[in-house]
């Protein structure tokens, strides 16, 4: 149960729903998928005066092709982003990390823009947006801006979103095509976060290498593994991609899940089985 009162709107459109961030934004909280904000108010730890729904604001869900990159608006539901033929076709990677989200109810209710806001360092969409070099538009009553990746994720559940500002899109560049990817996770029980994510997205013929980390700092990490590569994915460039990733978790924070130390090892592991797994995909010699 709920404890508390507030008061709900329910805007159509996007300028309502900034008028109504721009009014009432100190208590006030956007409601998009409800699978983290309905909990937490559940559990005492939110009481917002104020609910600002955007779950009937048209134009903000979906998935446009941009030319060199891919929109989404920021109430596509994972079970969206898990499916779609544009993101399965141009970044993968991104489907492969809507479809390892919790359940069943979660990714048809949940979105990307809700888990984007949320921050948390372990959620699948952190690692994969950034390891894809995704971009951010904050919209408020009367202004804009576009985020990258280091500046929208700022430290563990915080973001770069003022308070009168909401999250209305994200723009993931289309990825080469031939290119390798894998999301792999460590969870310890079905349907929880996961403790440690790596995303390595590897494009053909020496382009661009990265992989991601999640769960191992406050905010997500991307290393350029490119140069590692050089010479291809050989069993001495795992090694380095494996000590990077170790060395890059050395400040993980410790919960229940895992120490510290054990989320280094996990990093290590999940980084040499992402890598290895995207250069798989890749044609034979297309390193
Ligand atoms: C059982 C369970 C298992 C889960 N497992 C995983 C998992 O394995 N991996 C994973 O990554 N996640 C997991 N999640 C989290 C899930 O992905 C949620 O959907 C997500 O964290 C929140 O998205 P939401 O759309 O439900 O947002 P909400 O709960 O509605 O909102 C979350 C927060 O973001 C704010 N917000 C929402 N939308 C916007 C916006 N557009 N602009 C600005 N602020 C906004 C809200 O005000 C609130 O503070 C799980 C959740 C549950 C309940």
């Amino acid at each position: 149960m709920i404890a508390g009162e507030f008061e709900f709107f329910a805007p159509k459109t996007l300028a309502e729903a900034l008028t109504l961030l721009h009014t009432h934004h100190s208590g006030c909280r956007l409601l998009a998928g409800g699978m983290t904000l309905v909990p937490v108010m559940t559990l005492g730890l939110a009481q917002p005066g104020v609910i600002v729904s955007l779950n009937h604001v048209s134009g903000l869900d979906g998935v446009e092709d941009r030319g060199t990159t891919l929109r989404l608006g920021a109430m596509t539901r994972h079970a969206t982003v898990g499916s779609h033929p544009l993101i399965l076709e141009h970044a993968p990677l991104l489907a492969a990390a809507a479809r390892a989200i919790g359940d069943v109810q979660v990714r048809h209710r949940g979105t990307l823009g809700g888990s984007l806001a949320h921050a948390e360092p372990a959620a699948d969409y952190l690692c994969a947006t950034a390891t894809l070099g995704a971009r951010f538009l904050l919209q408020k009553h009367g202004g804009e801006r576009w985020l990258s990746a280091d500046a929208f994720f700022v430290d563990v559940m915080t973001t770069a979103l003022a308070p009168d500002e909401l999250l209305s899109a994200i723009e993931i560049p289309k990825q080469a095509a031939g290119s390798g990817y894998a999301h792999q996770r460590l969870r310890r029980v079905e349907g929880a976060f996961p403790t440690v994510l790596a995303a390595a997205q590897i494009a053909p013929r020496g382009g661009p290498a990265r992989l991601g980390l999640g769960g191992v700092a406050p905010r997500p990490v991307v290393l350029d593994i490119g140069e590692v590569l050089g010479n291809g994915v050989t069993p001495a460039a795992l090694d380095e991609i494996g000590t990077r990733a170790f060395d890059a978790a050395r400040h993980a924070l410790a919960d229940l899940n895992g120490s510290t130390d054990y989320r280094r090892a996990m990093a290590r592991v999940c980084a040499r089985r992402a890598v290895a797994a995207a250069a798989d995909m890749l044609a034979p010699g297309g390193r």
